[in-house]
């Protein structure tokens, strides 16, 4: 109950793409190398994640939908030392309130698996599952049960678009996953495990984001970023190609994002934007990730030192580029 209290409003699905993030996020908390993501009509008829990670015993299964159900957190401390994607433990329970979902897993140890389902909140029996190790999760007929959130749904092409965006950076933040996407049969992007991160920024971005960039680190300490910049000749339009991470998380930043703009003062053309992808490491007990249900941003200890290390770390790289 302790840890419990401590938890802040309740997880957002608010579209298809808050489905794919949820899903996959608990894919990566259970170890798993491969991730496949198949859609129906930009996820709105049918969202299925399917994994092989460490799977959920058959006597668990059920457990997982229930409110605050989370195998990730054992005291009130953690929830400011996460090293986890997830761990409210409401993902699950929330999406089953708005879709239906079955639930498959099958842990590696075990010759076979179980099932569950629950619609709209109602759970079905435990039945014995044939599959492969690991987890499936399908959620079908989002919203179908809340008009109004149904009817705030776009247009299929822009539901696929921040699936996309969040695959993007799910992708960019987990080098080492082979992640698939498929939207009504076809592929939509195959990122091998193998790619690293500059293959991946060519993958999502093109061959003419890749070719420009410069590695950037600033070496060991409390705090370290890592990452690339782009030349300030790559040039991508009015787009925002400006990506952070922080601890394999990302997140949104506008004193960060402003870091990066000012190391690109007077190298770029009015109403142009850096690129960078920037990937910080900072001790877990000095950044909290539990100020926003979708935990898109959060609050360094230590954010001048942060915006510093930034500025100072992208500049230099420029600065040996002779820019
Ligand atoms: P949280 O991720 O915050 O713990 P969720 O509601 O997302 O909460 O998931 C509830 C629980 O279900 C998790 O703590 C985990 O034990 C289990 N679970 C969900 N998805 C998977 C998966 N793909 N592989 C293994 N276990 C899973
Ligand atoms: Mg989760």
């Amino acid at each position: 109950p302790h840890v419990v209290a401590k938890i802040a409003a309740g997880e957002v699905i608010e579209r298809p793409s808050s489905v794919v993030k949820e899903l996959v996020e608990n894919s990566i908390d259970a170890g798993s190398t491969r991730i496949d993501i198949d859609l129906e009509v930009g996820g709105t008829e049918l969202i299925r994640v399917a994994d092989d990670g460490h799977g959920i015993e058959p006597d668990d299964l059920a457990l997982a939908f229930a409110q605050h159900a989370t195998s990730k957190l054992t005291s009130a401390d953690d929830l400011f030392a996460i090293s986890s994607m997830g761990f409210r433990g409401e993902a699950l329970a929330s999406i089953a309130g708005v879709g239906k979902v079955t639930l498959q897993s099958r842990p590696p140890a075990l010759a076979s698996g179980c099932e569950v389902r629950c619609d709209g909140g109602d759970l079905s029996a435990v039945r014995p599952w044939n599959g492969s190790p690991g987890t499936r999760v399908e959620v079908r007929h989002l919203f179908y049960n809340v008009p109004v959130r149904k009817k705030f749904l776009k247009s299929v092409a822009t539901e696929l678009g921040h699936v996309c965006e969040t695959v993007t950076r799910l992708a960019l933040g987990n080098p080492g996953l082979h992640l698939v996407l498929r939207h009504n049969g076809k592929l939509v992007y195959e990122v091998p495990a193998t790619a690293g991160l500059a293959d991946r920024i060519g993958l999502f971005f093109g061959a003419e984001v890749r070719d420009t960039l410069y590695e950037i680190d600033s070496g060991p300490g409390r705090q370290r970023v890592v990452g690339y910049v782009a030349d300030p000749k790559c040039d991508r339009g009015n787009a925002k190609l400006q990506y952070l991470f922080v601890n394999g998380r990302w997140f949104r930043d506008r004193s960060l994002a402003h870091a990066l703009q000012e190391s690109y003062r007077g190298l770029l053309m009015t109403g142009r934007y850096a690129v960078g992808f920037l990937f910080l490491t900072v001790p877990p007990d000095s950044v909290d990730v539990n100020v926003h249900p979708t935990k898109a941003e959060v609050r360094f200890q230590e954010n001048s030192l942060v915006y510093s290390l930034v500025r100072a770390t992208v500049k230099a790289r420029l600065l040996r580029e002779n820019l």
